[in-house]
């Protein structure tokens, strides 16, 4: 067996889910169990849709939901066999039925709870998972259909759950091989359920981690994780076109990739698969001919020290100055538990003697933050800034890797800098404004080189160059 999870935007059409069937059918005989997301961008229409509601425009939620019932319909119908049009049609209304009585509640309340944003978040997966299993029968594939929430268990931190891996493993293992036997199971991402059966969500982007528990739980061969790229890149695509696609890549290297921004895979995908030791596929259902990216257990020999850069943007600094000469023992526990209180996490850290910056992703409620530290400190915050992240399990072995960072920007103003925490990344914070010749910088400076048995050469960056 193995698991095939696909994207959004892998099955955001009629014609993109034509793609995934033909996909899906030419590994039939590895028997493939198929996880997908929402269609498209319906997981962000169904979080419009409850914000709509709660903020009383009652005219607006409503032709919302209507929009949506179109679009899930006239995709739909472009893919579904004559003969199942009308089970998809009363699946349809008893959904968008459900999912409106659901919206007026909230309405009346005026109040969103993570639990009811997570009822109304589940309605994009159960339909697409549905959409797409009927759509395999036109195809000529015989599928089957799993409520994901039959067999996801999970603890009740809504928006946000962890599944109960004990109990969630048992009913995959007793659930799917079966079933996979002579048919494709088709299971939607993102959705789970409490043990009493209220329905929650892993998280957004929660269907990369479906895919790896479903992966772990049947021991699968592999799991492929389908995107619309084709796989881990050396730098940012949004920052610097013509990186170059990097065919294998550790769990570490991968994780520390994901962590620090690489959008291509979700950090929590590939903890279940470590555990068990199945490795994880990056593929392109664009251009599936592309041998993708091959995420294994163990560290890959090369003479690049640097696998790939990672940014995050949209960072806050915040430099905290003891008002005491000299740091009094109890400070950093004291600033972190401001933190801690506001829900905000810390990213990176740097301290001397008198002071400590730190960055946040999140500064939503920064306001309260800076309140309370200033109670016993002087505060600074500087936005707009962003984290360089190089990844690379030899960077812990390879000497003069900072003197060769701190050469290639000379010209840039680094303001921040940590080595040794997970001794395979190295990063930094620059101003966003100087993000993009710092990576131009150092992706000339560390991928000039390529080791061809662990890189693609991005031929079309090499004319341009
Ligand atoms: N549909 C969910 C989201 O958009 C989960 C996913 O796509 O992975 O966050
Ligand atoms: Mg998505």
């Amino acid at each position: 067996m193995i698991v095939m999870k696909f994207g959004g935007t892998s099955v955001e059409s009629a014609s993109a889910i034509e793609r995934v069937a033909s996909i899906v059918r030419e590994r039939a005989e590895r028997r493939p169990v198929v996880v997908v997301s929402a269609m498209g961008k319906t997981t962000n229409k169904l979080l419009a849709i409850a914000n709509a509601a709660i903020s009383g425009s009652r005219a607006s939620y409503i032709a919302q939901i209507h929009d949506l019932r179109d679009f899930h319909s006239r995709e739909a119908r472009l893919v579904v066999p004559l003969a199942d049009r009308a089970e998809l049609d009363r699946t349809l209304d008893d959904h968008f039925q459900e999912l409106t009585e659901l919206v007026k509640g909230l309405a009346v309340l005026g109040e969103l709870t993570p639990r009811s944003i997570d009822a109304i978040s589940s309605y994009g997966e159960r339909l697409s998972s549905y959409i797409v299993s009927l759509a395999f029968a036109h195809f000529g594939m015989k599928a089957v259909h799993v409520d994901s929430r039959r067999l996801i268990v999970t603890d009740r931190r809504h928006t946000q759950a962890a599944p109960l891996y004990d109990e969630t493993y048992a009913r995959l293992a007793a659930t799917i091989p079966p079933l996979a036997k002579d048919r494709i199971v088709v299971l939607g991402g993102f959705i789970g359920a409490t043990e009493n059966g209220v329905t929650t969500t892993l998280g957004r982007g929660g269907s990369d981690f479906t895919a790896s528990i479903v992966g772990a739980g049947i021991r699968a061969e592999e799991i492929q994780i389908w995107t619309d790229v084709d796989g881990m890149l050396t730098c940012d695509p949004t920052i610097l076109v013509g990186g170059h696609r990097v065919k294998i890549i550790s769990f570490a290297e991968a994780a520390e990739l994901a962590y620090f921004g690489a959008k291509v895979l979700h950090p929590a995908t590939v903890i279940p698969a470590v555990e068990k030791n199945i490795p994880v596929l990056i593929l392109n259902s664009r251009r599936p001919a592309v041998e993708g990216t091959r995420i294994v257990a163990d560290p890959v020999r090369t003479a690049n020290t640097v696998k790939s850069i990672a940014c995050k943007r949209k960072i806050t600094v915040v430099n905290i100055h003891s008002t005491r000469m000299l740091m009094a023992h109890g400070f950093l526990k004291r600033i972190f538990d401001v933190f801690e209180r506001f829900e905000t996490p810390v990213d990176m850290v740097a301290t001397s003697e008198v002071s400590v910056s730190l960055t946040i992703d999140n500064s939503q409620r920064l306001a309260e933050i800076c309140a309370e530290l200033r109670q016993f400190s002087e505060v600074s915050i500087e936005e707009s800034q962003a984290i360089v992240c190089l990844v690379g399990e030899n960077i812990r072995y390879t000497p003069g890797v900072a003197a060769r960072v701190f050469r290639s920007l000379e010209s840039v103003n680094i303001r921040m800098i940590s080595q040794g925490a997970s001794l395979l990344n190295l990063s930094f914070v620059v101003a966003e404004a100087d993000l993009k010749r710092a990576v131009e910088a150092l992706h000339r400076e560390f991928f000039a080189q390529l080791d061809p048995g662990v890189f693609d050469r991005n031929g079309a960056a090499d004319a341009a160059a």
